[in-house]
């Protein structure tokens, strides 16, 4: 539990000399605000909605930031490329990415559901790839299908309306 919050922390600390970095050469304002949230991101592990931060920051931050201001902050993370922003069919939704690591993210066409596929082997491959032609900035690559819950309703379906098609005949 310790340890977790000094990861996180290092963490922290790690993304606000990139953020402080990126605001100055653009001459663009190092807002308290701007940093309150890049703490929250810092403190998150999983994939999150706007939603799911802005609850977790008007449960444990110190002072509030809007909707717009939230907005605003996550936006120019994604430039600063400290976040990741995956814009799936029905809705965006981020995630750090301080370490730039490339990933693997698994997406559930049926229920929006995403999760990170951890797979030392396809890391590495995707770590390799290089080329001069194009300049990775989101190392993510997708695999769309359903999720376990999703396909069990799918197979259930499928014996449905076979069986009603048996007792037809
Ligand atoms: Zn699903």
């Amino acid at each position: 539990m310790y340890l977790r919050m000094d990861t996180n922390n290092s963490i922290f600390l790690q993304a606000k000399s990139l953020l402080t970095e990126y605001l100055e050469k653009r001459h663009m304002r190092k807002t308290p605000e701007r940093f309150e949230v890049l703490r929250a991101i810092c403190q998150t592990d999983d994939i999150f909605s706007i939603e799911q931060l802005n609850g977790k920051m008007q449960m444990n931050s110190t002072f509030q930031v809007s909707r717009p201001t939230l907005f605003n902050a996550l936006e120019t993370f994604v430039d600063a490329q400290l976040v990741i922003k995956h814009t799936l069919q029905r809705a965006s939704l981020y995630e750090r990415n301080i370490d730039k690591r490339p990933r693997v993210c698994l997406v559930c066409d049926q229920c929006g559901m995403i999760k990170r596929l951890e797979r030392a082997e396809v890391t590495r491959f995707l770590r390799d790839i290089k080329t001069r032609q194009f300049f990775v900035r989101q190392p993510v690559l997708y695999l769309h299908g359903l999720c376990r819950k999703c396909e069990m309703i799918r197979r259930k379906e499928i014996k449905t309306s076979e069986k009603k098609q048996t007792t037809r005949k």
